[in-house]
C-alpha cells in the first residue's frame, strides 16, 4: 500500500492512515480469514457488449465457444444489472455501490479534475489487504490524474488506457482537419456509415477530444494512440503473464477490455471471422481470450480454486448501428434506463463451488461483486459505511434460491453530488419515475417484467396499487440516498494546476 498524500479541496489526508483506520474499523476486531482458502479471481469486464451479444445469450451470429463453455460451468445470470455507461459502471463494480452514492454518476473525460475518490474503499484494496495480489488491466474510466489511478486503489500494476478508447483526437465528431491523417479518414467515414452518438448534445462537433490516447504502466504514459488492433491481444498477454508469474499468493486480476466499445478494432487474426461484421469479430476476438485465459488456468492446476467472472459494463451503444452491440429482446441500449441498457450478461464460474450448467433469473448485479468477493476472502463487509450490494454466494453456490435483494434502483447520469434517481424494479415490475422540484418521485411507466421483458406495455393505469406500492419503495430509498451521496474524488486547485 503506497503511503501517498491527497489534497482535496481544503484538507490533506494520507491515504495509508486512512486505511489503516479502516481497516480497523472492520477489519481489526473481526477480519481474520477463514480456515478456507481464498480463491483466485479473475474479473472480465467488457465494454458496451449487449445482453444478446453472446451465443449462451441468444446471439444468432456471433459464435462465442469459450464464452458458452464457461457458462456451461458456471452460473448465467438473466436479471443481472450493471450502470448505463462505462465509468459509473466501473464505480459500482469496484465499490458495491450504486455510483451517486460514491460521487461518480458520470464519466470522466481525459484531465478530468474528478475520479473516484480515493477514500473509498475497493475490492482491490480489500484483498489486496488480505496477501491477494492485484492487478488491474484495460480501460480504467475512475479518473485519469494520477492521485486516481488504479496504483492508488488497491492495485499493485495497472497495464491499459485510462478511459474510453474513443476520447482521442480521432472521434468522429472531432472537426474536419486540412491535412487529416489515414486514420482519422478511416473513423470519420466509419462513422459517416454506419451512424455514431452525439451528432445533437453528446460529444458536440468541435469539442471532443484534442487529445491523444495514452497507454500506460503504472503511472507512466508508455505509447500515446497505440495501435487498437493489438490491443484486445496486449490485454490477453498481460493477463496471461501475470497469471503465469503467481505462484505464491492468491491473486485478483480485473481485465477490463476496451473493446467491443467503439471505435472497433480487430486483430487480422480475427478480422471478418464472424457473421456479424467487424462487431462480431471483436465479440469473438474476446471470446477467444477467455479460451486462453481458461486454459492457462487449467494447465496451471488452478481450476478448482479459481473464481472466474465474466460480465459488460452497460448495454450495447445503438447510436453506432452495426458497430453497436445487440440488447436481444431487451429494450433500448447504451445510456437508457430501459433493460436493454443496463441489463448484461453475466456468467461465474468456480469448478466444484458453483453448480455447473446453472441459470439464475434472481435479480443481481455488478454492486454485488465487492460484497461477494470480499466475504470469499474472509473478510466482513465494511460497517463503517453504506454498501448497497449483497453477497451473491448463497446463490451461486446453489444454497439459496432466494435474491438478496427486494429491489434494484435505476439511476441515470448525475454531476457529482446529485442523484438522477429513475425507477425501481422487484423481482417482477418495473416502475419508472420522475423526481419533481419538491424531490417527490412521480410515477411515469410500469412494466410486468415477468411477461413484458420487451418493456411493451405501460401497465400504469391498469395497474395504480403496484405503481403506489413501488412508487413509495422508491421514495424512501431515494430519499436515504439524497442524504448520504459520498464526496467524489476531485483535484484541489494546487494540485489541478
Ligand atoms: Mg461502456
Amino acid at each position: 500500500m503506497k503511503n501517498k498524500v491527497f489534497y482535496y479541496g481544503y484538507r490533506a489526508i494520507s491515504k495509508g492512515m486512512i486505511f489503516a483506520t479502516i481497516s480497523c474499523l472492520y477489519g481489526c476486531g473481526h477480519t481474520q480469514k477463514t480456515s478456507k482458502v481464498s480463491p483466485n479471481i479473475i474479473v472480465i469486464f467488457t465494454d458496451d457488449q449487449g445482453y444478446g451479444d453472446l451465443g449462451c445469450y441468444g446471439s444468432p451470429n456471433i459464435h462465442t465457444p469459450n464464452i458458452d463453455l464457461m457458462a456451461a460451468g458456471g452460473m448465467r445470470f438473466t436479471s443481472f444489472y450493471a450502470a448505463p455507461f462505462c465509468g459509473p459502471s466501473r464505480a459500482q463494480l469496484l465499490t458495491g455501490c450504486y455510483p451517486p452514492r460514491v460521487g461518480h454518476a458520470r464519466n470522466p473525460g481525459p484531465s478530468s479534475p474528478y475520479g473516484l475518490n480515493p477514500n473509498e474503499l475497493t475490492i482491490a484494496e480489500v484483498l489486496q489487504n488480505q496477501g491477494y495480489a492485484t492487478k488491474c488491466i484495460g480501460k480504467w474510466h475512475l479518473g485519469d490524474a494520477p492521485e486516481f489511478l488504479p496504483t492508488q486503489q488497491g492495485f499493485d500494476s495497472y497495464f491499459g488506457i485510462p478511459y474510453s478508447n474513443d476520447m482521442w483526437k480521432y472521434h468522429p465528431n472531432m472537426p474536419p482537419k486540412m491535412d487529416e491523417d489515414s486514420l482519422m479518414l478511416a473513423i470519420r467515414s466509419r462513422a459517416t456509415y454506419t451512424g455514431f452518438a452525439g451528432q445533437g448534445s453528446y460529444y458536440p462537433l468541435g469539442k471532443g477530444f484534442p487529445n491523444d490516447l495514452p497507454l500506460m504502466i503504472d503511472e507512466e504514459i508508455i505509447e500515446l494512440n497505440p495501435d487498437q488492433q493489438q490491443l484486445t491481444d496486449r490485454y490477453t498477454e498481460s493477463a496471461l503473464d501475470f497469471i503465469t508469474k503467481q505462484n505464491k499468493n492468491p491473486f485478483f486480476l480485473y481485465l477490463a477490455f476496451s473493446m467491443p466499445h467503439v471505435p472497433l478494432f480487430v486483430s487480422e487474426k480475427y478480422a471478418g471471422k464472424s457473421y456479424r461484421g467487424l462487431y462480431g469479430d471483436a465479440i469473438m476476438e474476446l471470446d477467444g481470450s477467455v479460451g486462453r485465459i481458461m486454459g492457462l488456468i487449467k494447465d496451471l492446476g488452478l481450476d478448482n480454486n479459481t473464481l472466474i467472472i465474466y460480465t459488460s459494463d452497460n448495454g450495447p451503444w445503438l447510436q453506432y448501428g452495426i458497430d453497436g452491440g445487440s440488447a436481444g429482446p431487451l429494450r433500448a441500449g447504451k445510456g437508457t434506463l430501459y433493460e436493454g441498457g443496463i441489463r448484461v450478461p453475466a456468467i461465474f464460474r468456480w469448478p466444484g463451488k458453483i453448480p455447473s450448467g446453472s441459470i439464475s433469473g434472481l435479480l443481481s448485479g455488478n454492486l454485488d461483486i465487492f460484497p461477494t468477493l470480499v466475504g470469499l476472502a474472509g473478510v466482513k463487509i465494511p460497517m463503517d459505511r453504506a454498501i448497497d450490494g449483497r453477497d451473491l454466494w448463497p446463490v451461486l453456490s446453489g444454497k439459496s434460491t432466494m435474491s438478496p435483494h427486494n429491489f434494484f434502483h435505476y439511476m441515470g447520469g448525475s454531476r457529482e453530488g446529485e442523484a438522477n434517481y429513475l425507477g425501481i424494479r422487484d423481482d417482477r415490475w418495473k416502475l419508472m419515475v420522475n423526481v419533481d422540484s419538491s424531490g417527490v418521485l412521480v410515477a411515469k411507466e410500469l412494466y410486468n417484467l415477468g411477461t413484458d421483458v420487451g418493456e411493451r406495455f405501460n401497465r400504469l393505469t391498469q395497474q395504480p396499487e403496484i405503481a403506489t406500492r413501488l412508487r413509495m419503495e422508491a421514495q424512501k430509498f431515494y430519499d436515504e440516498l439524497s442524504k448520504n451521496i459520498r464526496p467524489a474524488g476531485q483535484l484541489s486547485i494546487a494540485s489541478n494546476n
